[in-house]
């Protein structure tokens, strides 16, 4: 086994003679839960969402057939579909579900990397099944435990990369098992549309169809300068996407010992920069005492940015000195959330933020200097804050940034 940059357990992907790859997606995974806290619910046209923000965040197999999908304002759900429920009990019960989701799932393998709250990939390759017939009952088995364990319904893409894998989950939803044999790739993907492929969104699929490019089996017939002038410098990726190559490796964060993070995907795609970095700071708000609860102190930064289409951009930058206080990560937040949202004509779907080049904190300020004593002051006073939140079991201490609440989750299938 191989460790990658960010020290993750890798697997390489070309001598993977299975499809090694799981990406499990749950089904409507909010109103599932919502089913699951109400059964009165199930089978019935119920969505979530909500009134207070107007958008649907998460409908019912039933709903979508009345024409409800996500993300729709409310008050037209309700116009094309009366009888809609609307149903928000789970709040707050959403991330437990989700990681006893993911807990199932570590039983199974270790390398487990959370896409978001309802999405992830698993690495199976490590566990040397012995064909496809017992990677695919053990995986079956998953997805029975998860419905009679957590009543939660599931869909599983099994393949040789994560990209394969992931189209594969949406294909025979809900509670679909789809496997892509190894080799069959390319022959899979080629009928699909080709606003199937990660990173086309809308308006280039809207190009490429207006150029006779309808489904993803099209572009490798297409000449090198007609794709160069329509998708631009990375064609040469979209094509090698088409034809299901991807080296990708199943990353797990919280085997990364050495940094702290966190992570948010957004109800809907936000263009809002202020509304974005009020969310990182919200992040920086929780991992930073967690630094100091730890004896910690960090040095480096890191924001990376999400569009649709699980394509990501990142930016970092280390602080002279490493810090166990907010401030100076503050300014730095929005500094890389500037450089990391490049493509600033795309809304963002997630946001991420960790804090790495992690230290153990100095026993004692070495020397009195004016400096160190403001310091002292001030982490002082952080941890008399860490301490009164720790305790309290209702409204904490909060930042300014933090006076307004964030949007409300959502599942985009
Ligand atoms: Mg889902």
């Amino acid at each position: 086994m191989l460790k990658n940059e960010a020290g993750c357990r890798s697997y390489p992907a070309m001598t993977r003679p299975l499809p090694t790859i799981v990406h499990l997606d749950a089904d409507a995974f909010f109103v599932a839960v919502e089913q699951v806290l109400n059964p009165a619910l199930r089978g019935k046209k119920v969505a979530v969402g909500g009134r207070e923000r107007g958008i649907i965040s998460s409908a019912s197999y039933e709903a979508r057939a009345c024409g409800v999908y996500t993300p729709m304002p409310t008050a037209q759900a309700l116009r094309i579909c009366p009888d809609l429920i609307l149903s928000n009990s789970g709040k707050g019960l959403y991330g437990e579900f989700s990681e006893k989701l993911f807990a199932l799932c570590e039983k199974i393998t270790p390398l487990v990397e959370r896409r978001s709250i309802d999405e992830g990939f698993l690495d199976v390759g490590p566990r040397g099944f012995a064909d496809e017939p017992a990677l695919t009952t053990a995986m079956r088995n998953l997805q029975e435990r998860i419905l009679r364990e957590l009543g939660l319904p599931i869909s599983f893409g099994l393949a040789t990369n994560k990209l394969v894998a992931a189209v594969a989950s949406k294909q025979n939803k809900p509670r679909g098992f789809t496997v892509i044999k190894a080799g069959n790739e390319a022959a899979f993907l080629a009928p699909l549309p080709v606003g199937t492929l990660p990173g086309i969104g809308k308006k280039t699929e809207i190009l490429l169809k207006s150029n006779g490019i309808n489904q993803v089996g099209d572009l490798i017939k297409q000449s090198d300068s007609l794709l160069s002038s329509l998708l631009g410098s990375n064609w040469r990726g979209v094509v090698a996407m088409s034809q299901g190559i991807d080296f990708s490796e199943v990353s797990t964060e919280y085997e990364d010992a050495k940094s702290y993070s966190r992570q948010e995907t957004f109800p809907r795609d936000i263009s809002d920069f202020p509304q974005i970095l009020h969310i990182a700071k919200g992040m920086i708000d929780i991992l930073v005492p967690k630094l100091r609860a730890d004896g910690k102190r960090a040095r480096t930064l890191t924001v990376k940015v999400r569009y649709s289409g699980m394509i990501d951009d990142s930016a970092g930058h280390s602080l002279a000195e490493a810090s166990d206080m907010e401030t100076p990560f503050y300014a730095l937040a929005e500094n890389l959330l500037h450089i990391a949202w490049r493509r600033r004509n795309r809304p963002l779907r997630l946001v991420m933020v960790k804090l790495s080049g992690i230290e153990d904190q100095p026993r004692q300020l070495e020397l009195f200097t004016e400096e160190n004593e403001s310091l002292a002051r001030k982490r002082r006073l952080a941890s008399v804050v860490d301490a009164l939140n720790a305790r309290a079991t209702g409204t904490k201490i909060r930042h300014g940034h933090q006076v307004d609440s964030p949007p409300p989750p959502c599942d985009a299938v």
